[in-house]
């Protein structure tokens, strides 16, 4: 019988967010994987039902036109860019790339939880340094938890699944710290929606660091996430691994062409945005009047720390046909959705009577 070795045995698959709700008839309101609520704009339809007529074709590895528009966009050089299907991706080609068996990964927990499935895969040995009481990164503790085998560690700011997000000094003195032959990927899947002047700034950070990977997604503010498109900026010895251990045709031209016209529509998509942040304030104001541990957000959900309470608001939010993410006896992850699914959601929150169970 065929048989998984050791270091894949053990690793629990990821769990995508439910998205239906059984014995509920009402509007059901799926907010249990940072989506953006729109749907694409008709121009970014537009981009990909041009790039489907060419569909008989591998797509262009190099991504001529993304890589250009980009660059442009974020003042980089084209070859400091490497697209992925997703940023999942892109963050498995860089631990696959630059860690191995007997080598260590470090990342925040809880984070995103791909991060130990991604490590594991690779054979390496996931190191999570807890996050502090009030749910940020502890960087103090990461950088007393590396060793000589830490070899990439994981900074998701804002991090997924609390918003918090890491000072932009406090970053940079962590990042002074660390030994220069340790990869530090800096995941920014959410930046687009962060409005702290004083949250880190990654770009910034990786323009001093030549260690730092920064990790960007069209998933959430761009809202493309089913046609799996990612990017990190990083330096040429970086892009050399990646390069490596990259799956072949991985980007297709239709995510390609929707890139390229999401960043030319970049100011409806903005406007999309700013109506999310004042959503997310609505939320947030809301959360303040109640007694919940939710601490302020910098990315499109809110953190309930609901610890051995999760299950019973999960079951009570979606038997209002609300879906959140819940990671039992820790808290429950709730994506910021359109001004009607965050009613709901209020509504919810409002119903529930703490302590009954
Ligand atoms: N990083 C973080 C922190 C995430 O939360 C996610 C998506 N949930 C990703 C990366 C991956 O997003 P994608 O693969 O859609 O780009």
């Amino acid at each position: 019988m065929i048989k998984q070795p050791a270091h894949i045995e053990n690793i629990p698959a990821y769990k995508p967010g439910k998205s239906t709700v059984d014995g509920w008839d009402g509007p059901v309101y799926k907010l249990s994987s940072n989506e953006n609520p729109y749907p694409p704009l008709p121009s970014v339809i537009q981009a990909i039902t041009d790039a489907a007529s060419t569909m008989h074709r591998y797509p262009n590895m190099a991504a001529p036109e993304l890589t250009a528009a980009l660059a442009q966009r974020l003042g980089v050089k084209e070859s400091e860019l490497a697209f992925g299907t997703g940023s999942v991706e892109v963050a498995g080609q860089l631990i696959r790339a630059f860690a191995g068996h007997g080598d260590e990964v470090m990342y925040a927990w809880r984070s995103f939880e791909a991060y130990p499935i991604l490590v594991r895969g690779a054979g390496a040995t996931p190191v999570e340094v807890p996050l502090t009481a009030d749910h940020r990164h502890d960087l103090p503790a990461m950088l007393a938890a590396i060793t000589p085998a830490t070899k990439v560690i994981f900074i998701c700011t804002p991090n997924n699944p609390t918003g918090t997000a890491v000072g932009h000094e406090e970053l940079r003195a962590f990042l002074a710290q660390v030994p220069p032959h340790v990869l530090v990927v800096i995941d920014e899947a959410y930046v687009h929606f962060q409005s702290d002047p004083d949250a880190a700034r990654g770009l910034e950070l990786y323009r001093e660091f030549p260690n730092v990977a920064v990790l960007h997604t069209f998933s959430k503010a761009y809202g493309l996430a089913a046609l799996r498109l990612g990017y990190t900026v990083a330096r040429p010895e970086v892009m050399e691994g990646l390069a490596k251990v990259a799956l072949p045709f991985g980007v297709t031209d239709i995510a390609q062409a929707a890139g390229v016209a999401s960043l030319l529509a970049e100011p409806e998509l903005q406007a999309r945005i700013d109506v999310l942040l004042e959503e997310r304030a609505k939320l947030e104001a809301y959360l303040a009047t109640t007694d919940w541990d939710a601490p302020a957000s910098q990315a499109n959900f809110v953190w309930l720390a609901a610890g051995e309470e999760t299950d019973a608001l999960q079951a009570h939010l979606m038997s209002r046909g609300i879906i959140g993410r819940a990671f039992s006896g820790t808290g429950i992850r709730i994506s910021v959705g359109s001004p009607e699914a965050n009613e709901a959601l209020v509504e919810a929150l409002g119903s529930y009577n703490r302590g009954l169970f």
